[in-house]
């Protein structure tokens, strides 16, 4: 096993990392109020980091899945609205349209997505289901050359934003999960409308999108049936992504916390020199650590089908890592680590979101739990698996 970063991953991560801490760690408070972080956005797209699931051929880096976590990473150590928009780059909306889209679309919007002239939105929730995506009621009705869509999603992310919308609804009203397909939606198209706004504790803004008798040509329909089947690998994907988030998060908290209590003198001494401060740090250590060697373990053999068992206990450990270790950066900051003077407040805001989005814990748990029911342990253990 080489737990070693190769020139080429030190390099990448060196050049984000640089522009991050050097910048955007000072800009973190502007996007809190739903602002969406267009600066950064464009200083990301000259690295050619909003590419990195667009395939080379459109202009992108086609990077592995390990090395895309370790781009979010280093953007999340400091700015989690930033992060969030560039996994919504990277996420699966653009991976829909690089394997699915006509040619003519692909070549049209993926070279945009990478200069972030084509910012994605995916919209799958809706008012009464999110997790229970068998229960979407949005349904689109193909007629000769045109598809005609009904419906309303909630709690989408960079509606305002987006250049193109990937809609998940139903196809000619076929019922279950297996009715659910795929349409293309790009912003201005006639019956389409953001009709709500969510501000969330995270800093970004949500919104409520309506399809109102919209019609699209049939070649935007890129999946008729049983989407999330068939798009199995692509969730998968951003359940080793989601948490790469949720990992920079923690450790952006741990860093600052560490600088804080070797700084911050009381009772004539750094905080960090009682006791109980240092078993904190040590625990926060410990808890990103291990998170780390989940995670990379399943981004590493990601490519090309990431494994669904991995990813979901990567995500869903990270995911609660980043709520416990974001929590005490705030404790070890005292009252200041309430306020926005400090970044561990906006980081711990944004590690709540982790566990909800893209598969929540409750769900990934179920997952987990079910596989490990179903398995044999055989004479060598399932803890085995993989490794020998
Ligand atoms: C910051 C943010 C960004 C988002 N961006 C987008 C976006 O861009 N596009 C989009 O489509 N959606 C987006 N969402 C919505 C998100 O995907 C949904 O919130 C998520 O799928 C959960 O759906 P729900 O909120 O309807 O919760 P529900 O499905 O109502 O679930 C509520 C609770 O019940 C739990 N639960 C579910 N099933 C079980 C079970 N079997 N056993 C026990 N408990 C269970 C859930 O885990 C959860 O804790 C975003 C949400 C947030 C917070």
């Amino acid at each position: 096993m080489e737990f070693r970063l190769s020139d080429t991953q030190r390099a990448l991560v060196g050049s984000v990392r640089e522009l991050a801490q050097g910048r955007f760690r000072q800009r973190g408070l502007r996007w809190m109020d739903g602002t969406f972080p267009w600066e950064n956005i464009r200083e990301l797209a000259s690295l050619g980091v909003l590419g990195m699931s667009v395939p080379e051929e459109y202009g992108g880096m086609g990077l592995a899945v390990f090395e895309t976590a370790l781009v979010l990473e280093e953007i999340a150590k400091v700015c989690y609205p930033t992060a969030m928009a560039v996994l919504g780059e990277a996420g699966v909306q653009t991976r829909v349209i690089a394997k699915y889209a006509p040619e003519s679309i692909r070549s049209r919007i993926l070279p945009q997505v990478c200069s972030g002239d084509c910012i994605l939105s995916i919209c799958m929730t809706e008012p009464h289901a999110g997790t229970d995506v068998a229960n979407y009621r949005t349904n689109a009705v193909v007629k000769g050359d045109r598809v005609v869509v009904n419906g309303v999603k909630t709690l989408i992310s960079r509606a305002e934003e987006a250049g193109m919308f990937v809609v998940f609804t139903r196809i000619d009203g076929k019922p279950g999960r297996e009715g659910i397909g795929c349409v293309l939606v790009e912003r201005g198209t006639p019956g389409l409308e953001v009709t709500g706004t969510y501000h969330t504790m995270g800093g970004e803004n949500l919104h409520e999108v309506q399809f109102r008798d919209m019609e699209v040509p049939l070649e935007n329909l890129v999946l008729r049936e049983d989407g999330f089947r068939r798009l199995l690998t692509a969730f998968n994907t951003q359940r080793c992504l989601n948490p790469a988030i949720s990992l920079g998060l923690a450790e952006g908290a741990f860093d600052e916390t560490l600088r804080y209590v070797r700084d911050r003198t009381i009772f004539g001494k750094p905080i960090g020199d009682f006791q109980g401060a240092r078993w904190k740090l040590a625990d926060m250590y410990k808890d990103i650590e291990a998170a780390r060697g989940l995670l990379y373990r399943a981004c590493m053999t990601a490519d090309p089908f990431p494994d669904p068992f991995l990813a979901a206990t990567a995500k869903v450990f990270c995911n609660e890592m980043a709520i416990r270790v974001t929590n005490e950066a705030v404790q070890l900051h005292g009252g200041f680590g309430f306020t926005d003077e400090y970044p561990v407040s906006r980081l711990y805001r944004g590690a709540r979101y982790g566990s909800l989005g893209g598969g929540a814990s409750e769900t990934l748990r179920d997952l987990i739990g079910k596989k490990l029911m179903a398995e044999d342990p055989g004479p060598d253990g399932i803890l085995a698996r993989g490794y020998f």
